[in-house]
């Protein structure tokens, strides 16, 4: 799993940020981490809107990106940025590795190591935990 984030070089070309979309939805900690270091609640909430369970879901393109910066908030940045461009697996298909084609770096990485995904896909689990820590 180490070898995925050796390989990939994220570009930083902002597409993961600013492309409008669905919306990013926060965790505990990310609420948490993210009003202490904005010294507000209210004004993260201001950026959200609420999901169907009461889960805070950030707006995007995301309030926090900015053209010539970056994100704004990259020391305290929710746990799926952190992620990205890995995904969590879905319900139905606990232990799968998914990889948003949607950014080119992941499409670099994938291009460099087609046979590897295979291997990678067996241990989700430890890729998550580690990438947490
Ligand atoms: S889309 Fe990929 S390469 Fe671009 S900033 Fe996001 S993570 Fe980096
Ligand atoms: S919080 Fe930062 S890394 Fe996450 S989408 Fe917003 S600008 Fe990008």
């Amino acid at each position: 799993m180490e070898l995925f984030w050796e390989l990939f070089k994220c570009r930083r070309c902002g597409r993961c940020c600013y492309t409008p979309g669905a919306g990013l939805v926060l965790e505990r900690g990310d609420i948490k981490r993210i009003s202490e270091f904005l010294g507000s609640k209210k004004r993260l909430r201001s950026m959200c809107r609420k999901g169907e369970d009461g889960t805070w879901i950030l707006k995007q393109p995301c309030p926090f990106y900015d053209s010539s910066e970056g994100c704004r908030i990259y020391e305290v940045r929710p746990l799926t940025c952190r992620l990205y461009p890995l995904h969590p697996p879905l319900k139905d298909m606990p232990f799968n590795l998914a990889v948003d084609s949607f950014c080119p770096a992941a499409r670099d990485v994938a291009k460099k190591t087609l046979g590897w995904w295979a291997i990678c896909e067996k241990h989700w689990a430890e890729i998550v935990k580690s990438s947490q820590e």
